[in-house]
């Protein structure tokens, strides 16, 4: 059997169902920069960049050059020791965080970071209670999925941790009615990804500050998929000069090169630890070979102002993708995002979903948003050329023309 088989048997055949579906029954063999080529020597373009993860590109030199001096030194801590890289990032994150964020607990992931939020949320406020947003996307651990609102995923997993109002997003006033004497903290995604892209309306995170510090609350603003310049500011809370409580981060804090998740607090926050220094911790998170590949991701991506370059090239995306909606009305629903996070919302998920088999046929990859199907989200590495840009829009107008001509055969 080939890898594509034994995966389907061994790891998840439903996934490998709709893989098959989108003609991605392929198995990868390497990658470069924005390309990815498959085992058949196909070579793809990546606009969907792992969710957001790969903003520096696939192996970015800097990245690979600096994990693989710390893998032949040591590449896991002894843990009773202080391990360099960790320490340094830490301090390298609370330098550029917003606001005095000056604690951070390291983990391996973006919903490792964001149980980490949960319970230091409650271990401050002494609070059990959160508020989330509907669509909001934060894990699948359990308590990052008890603030996940889907149905879908939430269902087979209950009883799922208390406590949990949902409201609409981008709408600040439902937060205030929600709040209540058992609030500990409203965690919020500046833009939603998963959700299909959605930018608040302007004002909305500020908002939320000025309502949270009124009642006495914590903001947790989940920047796992925004964070490290992909809204076209290193984080999104920027853009309203918001600082909050807790900021989660994860996904591109890895340079694309290793998971690592980071949980920034404000100092006051983790007090806990000068008398439970083990009341939450891991053996693997904040390991020097991920510290050191955070490192190196921060430092190529403030060097070479990553965050203006995503503002830049995410304008003429957008731009184009205008052009193929006033080619395609019937099709495209709406094209919106901001800096390199940028939706196309189909009128039906269906449609949706031919055009990402079409596009992986033409060598483009990309991907619905987990919690809307309607929406196809492109997240290329912010190192993109305009040339790729072209590319992958002369390939969404060949899939939509393709499309039509499918579904022309049908009616
Ligand atoms: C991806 C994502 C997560 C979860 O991160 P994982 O590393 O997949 O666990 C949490 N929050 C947001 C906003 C995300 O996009």
């Amino acid at each position: 059997m080939n890898a594509f088989e034994l995966y389907e048997r061994h790891v998840n055949p439903g996934l490998a169902g709709l893989l098959r579906f989108t003609g991605l029954d392929k198995v990868e063999s390497h990658a470069e920069g924005v390309y990815v080529w498959d085992t058949e020597g196909k070579r793809y373009l990546d606009f969907l960049g792992l969710y957001g993860t790969l903003s520096l590109g696939h192996r970015h030199p800097r990245v690979v050059q600096a994990v693989k001096d710390q893998l032949d030194k040591m590449p896991m801590s002894v843990r009773v020791m202080v391990s360099e890289p960790t320490a340094r990032l830490a301090a390298r994150l609370a330098e550029v965080a917003p606001g005095p964020l000056e604690m951070v607990f390291f983990s391996n992931s973006g919903t490792e970071a964001v149980e980490a939020a949960l319970k230091f949320a409650r271990f401050y406020t002494g609070k059990p209670g959160f508020i989330t947003t509907q669509n909001g996307y934060h894990g699948k651990t359990l308590g990052a999925l008890s603030v996940t609102p889907k149905e879908r995923y939430q269902h087979p997993a209950r009883p799922l941790v208390p406590g949990v109002t949902v409201v609409p997003f981008g709408d600040a006033q439902a937060v205030e009615a929600a709040l209540g004497p058992d609030t500990a903290a409203v965690i919020v995604e500046p833009i939603q990804g998963e959700g299909g892209i959605r930018v608040p309306p302007e004002g909305y995170l500020r908002e939320l500050r000025r309502i949270t510090r009124e009642k006495g609350v914590l903001l947790i603003a989940d920047e796992v998929q925004t964070g490290l310049g992909r809204s076209g500011k290193l984080w999104a809370v920027n853009w309203e000069g918001v600082e909050p409580d807790i900021l989660v981060s994860a996904k591109a804090l890895g340079g694309g090169v290793m998971p690592i998740g980071a949980t920034l607090c404000r100092p006051e926050i983790l007090q806990i630890y000068k008398t439970e220094p083990l009341i939450h911790s891991t053996t693997f998170g904040g390991n020097p070979l991920a510290c050191a590949a955070g490192l190196a991701a921060l430092e190529v991506t403030l060097e070479q102002d990553l965050p203006g370059r995503a503002l830049e090239q995410g304008q003429y995306l957008i731009g184009s993708l205008q052009q193929l909606w006033n080619t395609y009305p019937e099709f495209i629903q709406e094209v919106r995002g901001r800096g390199l996070m940028v939706g196309l919302e189909f009128t039906d998920a269906d449609i949706g979903g031919l055009v990402v088999a079409e596009l992986a046929t033409r060598g483009v990859l990309t991907a619905f948003g987990l919690n809307d199907p309607k929406v196809v989200r492109l997240e290329p590495p912010l190192i993109v050329e305009k040339s790729h840009i072209d590319e992958c829009v002369a390939a969404l107008d060949q899939a939509l023309a393709a499309t039509k001509v499918a579904l022309e055969g049908v009616l």
